[in-house]
């Protein structure tokens, strides 16, 4: 059985008094049946994982540089992530993809780095809306899974997130018969390149739009174990009710 997981990016957003937010959720959580996971802006990592405390809730990174350290100005390392209390990144995100001009190999160096340093990676894929319409869908994300993902990945270190770029932040989901497709097909897809035992416990994120009222539905799918969720991670009250969908 695959440990559940709700991960939340907050993004570019938040300052030190939406520490309260995230106080308000660890002491909610003192234990939970899944893995909480929390990703604040790099300022706010410090001061996140000493208001976690003791919690259940873990705080991650939202990417950092493929190397140790040097004259990268403006960069984060793997390594600064860790110290500053962090066990996990977000990378390959579609913004960072977008923004950065981040192509499915260099995610993969991320990764590597990240993993090396014991960081948990949460690697991101998705398709645009023109691509699905073009019905490249599943090519897609079947490229960027070999691209961005390392040899070095276990069921421990790994953790993938299908987000299709036009759920992000839209409103928009897709069905529950389009995510199932999806997820299967990335679970096929581990399988086949970790194989069987890897494959089938490298835990399978939905991301885009993931609210408390559409939660239970998508967790109710084959092969979704969980969520990467923006907007709503934002504020305890929208992101405990979907922790709760998931427990
Ligand atoms: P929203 O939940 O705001 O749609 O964002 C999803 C996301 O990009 C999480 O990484």
């Amino acid at each position: 059985m695959r440990r559940k997981m709700a991960a939340g990016n907050w993004k570019m957003n938040g300052l030190k008094s939406s520490l309260a937010e995230l106080e308000k959720l660890a002491r909610a959580h003192p234990t939970a049946s899944c893995d909480l996971l929390i990703c604040p802006p790099a300022t706010l990592l410090c001061a996140a994982a000493t208001t976690c405390g003791n919690s259940a809730i873990r705080i991650g990174g939202q990417t950092c540089h493929e190397a140790t350290s040097g004259a990268h100005t403006g960069d984060i390392s793997a390594q600064m992530l860790r110290d500053a209390g962090a066990t996990a990144v977000i990378l390959g995100h579609s913004e960072r993809r977008q923004d950065h001009d981040e192509r499915s190999e260099d995610v993969r160096l991320l990764a590597q780095s990240a993993q090396s340093a014991g960081l948990q990676t949460v690697i991101c894929v998705g398709e645009s809306l023109f691509q699905r319409d073009a019905t490249n869908t599943l090519d897609i994300i079947g490229a960027q899974l070999s691209l961005s993902i390392p040899d070095s990945s276990t069921g421990e270190n790994l953790v993938v997130a299908y987000e299709p770029v036009w759920a992000i932040g839209s409103g928009l989901t897709p069905t529950t018969d389009q995510i199932g497709e999806v997820h299967d097909f990335m679970r096929a897809r581990l399988e086949q390149r970790f194989g069987y035992g890897v494959g089938k416990s490298v835990r399978l994120l939905y991301g885009g739009s993931v609210k408390p009222a559409n939660a239970a539905e998508i967790f109710a799918i084959s092969n979704v174990d969980g969520a990467l969720v923006g907007g709503a991670s934002l504020k305890a009250d929208d992101f405990a009710p979907i922790i709760a969908a998931l427990e």
